[in-house]
C-alpha cells in the first residue's frame, strides 16, 4: 500500500515542480484511487481517505481515476506532458498492482498423474474416431451403446414422487437407516442378525472403502493391508490416503489366466497377526476370476488360523452370477466361520446408480454394545468428511427392497444384465478368433462380471 503511495506522491511533486501545476484540489486536479479508498490528494491527520467530493463520483472496480480541471493548465505543451505522465503513471500503478495482487502459491502446483483409469476415459471422451469402443470403466451399456435404467429403479422413483413422506432434508451422519437395514440383508441375508451390524450409508462402494480405511488406521494396531494384485486401480490410493500401508498378494496366475491360490495363500500366511486382507466378494475386478466354493474355505480357515481382520469389498453382487444370493456366497460363508467382518457395498453397477453414489460400509461386531461404540466411532469419521451422504439414491434402493413386487423385478432385471454381460463376453471370444485371432480367449468366457482380464501384456498392448 505505501508503495502505491509513494507512487502517486513523487509523480505528483514532479508535476507540480516540472509542471508548475499545483498538488491541490484549489489547482484544479486531483488524482484519487478508486477500490482500496485511498485518495492521494488528501489525508486527514488519522491517515483514513478523503475525496474530494466535488469530484466526480468514481466508478465502482476502476483502479485509479484522474480528474482533470482542464482550463486551469496555462498552455498546451505543459497539458501534453501531464498526458504523457499520466498514461505512464497508470501503467505503472496497473502493473504494481497485478504484480502484488497475482502472488499466488498455486503457481508451485505440480502437475498430477491423471488417474489410471478415468485418465482414459477421459481420452475416449476426446477421441473422435466414429468406430470407438470404451472398454476402460466399468458401467453397463444396452444393445445400443447406451447407460440403461433399471425399469425397477424408474418405477421406485415415480412412487417416490409422488410419496409425501420423501423429502429433501439432511439425512443423519450415518445415512437413512431403513436404507441401511436394506442394504445390510441384501449381502448378509433376510434372516441377518442386525443387533450386531453396525452399519452406515457411505458414497457408493469408494466411500465406504475410505471411511473403512480410515476407521482401521484410526484403531487397528497393525496398519496394514494386504490387497489382491491385480486389484481396483484405486484401492491402493483409497487406503494409502488412509495412512494404511498396502501390501499386495499374489492373486492372479497369467500363465493359466486362473487364479493363483497357491500364491495367494503364501502371501497371506507372512502376513503379521491382526493384520487386514481385502477380498473382493465376487466378481474380482479386474480380472474377473474368483475363488471356486472349495477355494473360498480354504482361504478362510488361513485367516482365520492367522486372526486376521477380513474386509470384503461387494461392488458386483449379482453381476457375477445374476443372481445376487449366489454372489453373497463368500461373505456369508465368512459370517457362518464366526469372522468378524468388514463390508464395503456398492449399488453403482447392480442397481445402475452409478452417479446416486449409494453404498454402505457395516462391520460385524460381537454384541450390541460393540456395534454402539463402533457406529460412533465411525461417525465422528464421516461428520468431518462430508457430513452426511445424499438421499436419492438410497431411497432408491429403498423403495426397491421393501416392494415385493419391485424387489422381484429388480432381481429380473439384475439377471438380465449379468446374462447379458455373459453372452457379450461368448460373442467376444466368437469374433475375436472369426477375426484370425490366434490367441486363446477361453478365459474372457470363464470369468464372470464385467471385467475380462486379456492375458496381454503391456508390451502387446497399444493405448
Ligand atoms: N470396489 C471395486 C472392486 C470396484 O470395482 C469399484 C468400482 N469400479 C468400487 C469398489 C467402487 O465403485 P463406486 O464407488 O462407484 O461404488
Amino acid at each position: 500500500m505505501s508503495f502505491v503511495c509513494l507512487l502517486i506522491h513523487f509523480p505528483a511533486l514532479w508535476l507540480e515542480d516540472v509542471l508548475n501545476l499545483k498538488y491541490s484540489g484549489k489547482h484544479g486536479y486531483d488524482m484519487r484511487w478508486v477500490g482500496d479508498a485511498f485518495a492521494s490528494q488528501g489525508h486527514s491527520t488519522d491517515g483514513s481517505p478523503q475525496f474530494n467530493t466535488s469530484s466526480p463520483i468514481p466508478v465502482p472496480g476502476t483502479l485509479y481515476s484522474i480528474s482533470l480541471s482542464l482550463p486551469k493548465y496555462r498552455d498546451f505543451y505543459s497539458f501534453m506532458k501531464f498526458s504523457a505522465f499520466s498514461f505512464l503513471f497508470l501503467v505503472k500503478s496497473a502493473s504494481s498492482f497485478s504484480m502484488t495482487a497475482t502472488k499466488s502459491y498455486l503457481a508451485e502446483i505440480p502437475m498430477g498423474a491423471p488417474d489410471a483409469i478415468l485418465g482414459i476415459a477421459d481420452n475416449f471422451k476426446k477421441c473422435t474416431d466414429p468406430n470407438k469402443v470404451n472398454v476402460c470403466v466399468g458401467a453397463y451399456r444396452d444393445e445400443n451403446g447406451k447407460p440403461w435404467i433399471l425399469p425397477s429403479v424408474r418405477e421406485a422413483e415415480k412412487i417416490m414422487m409422488e410419496d409425501p413422506a420423501e423429502n429433501k432434508e439432511y439425512a443423519s451422519i450415518s445415512g437413512d437407516a431403513a436404507y441401511v437395514a436394506q442394504a445390510v440383508k441384501f449381502a448378509y441375508g433376510q434372516d441377518a442378525d442386525l443387533s450386531k451390524i453396525a452399519a452406515v450409508q457411505t458414497l457408493s462402494g469408494t466411500g465406504a472403502c475410505r471411511v473403512g480405511g480410515q476407521f482401521l488406521a484410526n484403531f487397528f494396531p497393525v496398519k496394514k493391508i494386504y490387497i489382491p494384485d491385480p486389484t481396483w486401480g484405486n484401492h491402493i490410493n483409497i487406503f494409502e490416503e488412509c495412512g494404511l500401508e498396502v501390501v499386495r498378494y499374489r492373486y492372479y496366475n497369467r500363465a493359466t489366466n486362473g487364479l493363483n491360490l497357491d500364491g495367494m495363500i503364501e502371501d497371506i500366511k507372512a502376513a503379521p497377526e491382526g493384520a487386514i486382507v481385502l477380498l473382493h466378494a465376487c466378481a474380482h475386478n479386474p480380472t474377473g476370476c474368483d475363488p471356486s466354493v472349495e477355494q473360498w474355505k480354504t482361504i478362510s480357515d488361513l485367516i482365520k488360523q492367522k486372526n486376521l481382520q477380513v474386509f470384503f469389498d461387494s461392488a458386483y453382487q449379482g453381476f457375477a452370477s445374476g443372481d445376487a444370493e449366489a454372489d453373497a456366497f463368500a461373505l456369508r460363508y465368512f459370517v457362518e466361520q464366526g469372522h468378524n467382518i468388514m463390508l464395503a457395498q456398492s449399488f453403482a453397477k447392480n442397481f445402475g446408480l452409478y452417479g446416486e453414489r449409494c453404498g454402505t460400509l457395516s462391520f460385524l461386531t460381537d454384541n450390541a454394545d460393540e456395534k454402539e461404540r463402533v457406529m460412533s466411532q465411525v461417525k465422528r469419521i464421516i461428520r468431518p468428511m462430508y457430513s452426511s451422504p445424499p438421499v436419492h439414491g438410497s431411497s432408491i434402493v429403498r423403495t426397491v427392497l421393501t416392494n415385493e413386487k419391485l424387489t422381484k423385478q429388480y432381481y429380473e432385471e439384475c439377471a438380465f444384465m449379468a446374462n447379458r454381460i455373459g453372452s457379450m463376453r461368448t460373442l467376444l471370444a466368437e469374433k475375436l478368433k472369426e477375426a484370425g485371432s490366434t490367441h486363446d480367449w477361453s478365459h474372457v468366457t470363464s470369468q464372470i462380471g464385467m471385467f475380462a482380464y486379456t492375458g496381454k501384456f503391456r508390451e502387446e498392448t497399444t493405448i
